[in-house]
């Protein structure tokens, strides 16, 4: 899995289906090659935001040292997740930080897009892996002087907020995270 920084707006991505990847692609992370991965077809999958639902192709790329594939996600995505990065966030901002109820959570994302499925048992899986990712994110901004506060007993609400104030927005945080971490924002920890 590779999350490449260049694809930040999903309308225009669709716009351009395939003729995006006209950038080559360099770095394995599994074997620690750096040269250029080679291009290894398509996929199709589904992406939720918060007005639609929409159906991208994502690129895969093997690598020619190790012979592992890669999926190159474009960073409006989490490896794993239907819900658009941005779709997330907003949910986890809200309850954390906003701290709205569940219920009120719920409705907003209906009310936007009536077809995303959205339930209390996705804000609730969304919570719990934000939690897990607590420790990580916040050694993440070790790395930043202008974020070096809160960090000896961070709470969740006070991550999320370093996230909203990351240099330009959210996409730039999920792909800087990508680079200086060895595991992508929001895995399975
Ligand atoms: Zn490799």
């Amino acid at each position: 899995m590779i999350i490449a920084n260049y694809f930040k707006n999903i309308t225009k991505y669709l716009d351009l289906g395939k003729e995006i990847y006209t950038s080559p692609i360099y770095g394995c992370k599994f074997c620690g090659y750096e040269g250029m991965l080679h291009r290894h077809g398509y996929y199709s999958r589904n992406v939720i935001t918060k007005y639609s639902i929409h159906k991208v192709n994502i690129l895969r790329v093997k690598c020619p040292s190790c012979g592992k594939t890669h999926a190159v996600l474009p960073s409006f995505l989490i490896p794993y997740y239907q819900y658009s990065l941005e779709f997330i966030f907003e949910c986890l901002y809200l309850s954390f930080v906003m701290k709205n109820s569940y219920s009120k959570i719920v409705n907003f994302f209906n009310s936007l897009n009536p077809d995303s499925s959205f339930t209390a048992s996705n804000v609730s899986s969304f919570k719990k892996r934000m939690k897990e990712n607590k420790s990580i994110v916040n050694s993440f901004f070790a790395n930043f002087e202008s974020f070096y506060y809160d960090m000896d007993n961070p709470n969740v609400s006070s991550i999320l907020q370093k996230i909203e104030k990351f240099p330009k927005d959210i996409l730039d945080f999920n792909s800087s995270f990508f680079k200086a971490m060895p595991k992508h924002f929001f895995s399975k920890v």
